[in-house]
């Protein structure tokens, strides 16, 4: 009987600790509760009295309203999805090719990055400007205002400076790049994915590169056109004529029912010009299997001859 007793008095004891431990601590969270709701309160009544009465918050709040900056995104993401892994691997292995991705996306999108890289750079001019007149804001508010508050004079001016700092601007001003190339196996089983991040410099080269490949493109189909609006009918003639109105290829002639075109020998397409040395003449069905293709070797010597020429395009 008698241990019986002792067992039933030792459980009672554990239950009776831990009862207390789930009540104490139960307690203790209530306390700091109300403890931090007060805490907080008292703060802000803190900080309401500081902004109602700081010469610098005044100051301050003044000066940011008399600058605007303009609101970018702070950064350009262009997700490239891989339609195989071997792709994917591609970018892993060699991720310069992604500039070159990056390049082809500002084409494409020239006018909203080149307007958005100009803002920040805007906004970087305005925001040197104000942060010099931020930093002229080196006061306090005056002791004798100070004293007649409702807090104490340290406090306040603690709270001064955290405001301070708090409510200085901070617009963007530099904008930073990230291409990203991703994978995912046809069932989700896998997926891989990297990226590329880009700083503002680079973003601004990569701006300058578009313009270049941009304006390259342009006069390189600008070329073509001009080029071939040269085959007038006159020059044909006389090719036609140089030629015995005979297709250069495969011999066929007018009379045998073939339809005779002046075509470039290097095309217009590998920059050959409009010239009666680069001309000849061939039967449509010779032709249309030519297209754009040349012989290598006279690429190489056609490209030899008019390397002192200078190319305009
Ligand atoms: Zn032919």
């Amino acid at each position: 009987m008698i241990k019986i007793d002792n067992i039933l008095l030792i459980a009672i004891i554990i239950i009776f600790f831990v009862v207390l431990f789930f009540v104490v601590k139960i307690l203790f969270k209530l306390i700091s509760f109300f403890i931090r709701k007060i805490h907080t309160k008292l703060r802000y009544k803190r900080e309401k009295i500081v902004k109602e009465n700081s010469e610098l918050y005044k100051a301050l709040l003044k000066l940011n309203e008399s600058y605007i900056f303009k609101d970018l995104k702070d950064s350009i993401i262009f997700i490239i999805n891989c339609n195989s892994k071997a792709k994917f691997t591609k970018y892993d292995d060699n991720k310069e090719l992604l500039d070159e991705q990056l390049i082809e996306y500002i084409i494409l999108n020239e006018k909203s990055i080149k307007t958005n890289i100009l803002d920040a750079i805007k906004n970087k001019e305005i925001f040197d400007e104000y942060c010099l007149e931020y930093d002229n804001l080196n006061f306090n508010t005056n002791k004798s205002v100070i004293e007649e508050l409702d807090i104490k004079y340290n406090k306040f001016i603690e709270i001064e400076n955290r405001l301070k700092i708090k409510n200085k601007l901070d617009p963007v001003v530099e904008i930073s790049a990230c291409v990203g190339y991703n994978y995912t196996s046809p069932k989700g089983r896998n997926s891989y994915n990297g990226k590329k991040d880009y700083s503002f410099n680079d973003l601004k080269y990569y701006l300058k590169e578009a313009n270049k490949l941009e304006e390259y493109r342009k006069s390189y189909e600008a070329h073509k056109k001009r080029e071939r609006s040269k085959v007038n009918d006159g020059l044909r003639y006389d090719i036609l004529e140089r030629d015995n109105f005979r297709c250069q290829i495969c011999g066929a002639t007018q009379k045998e029912g073939a339809k005779l075109v002046v075509d470039h020998i290097i095309p217009v397409a590998k920059g050959g010009m409009t010239t009666k040395d680069n001309l000849q003449t061939l039967c449509q069905i010779c032709n249309s299997g030519k297209s754009d293709k040349c012989n290598d070797d006279d690429l190489k010597n056609y490209l030899k001859k008019t390397k002192s020429k200078k190319n305009n395009w």
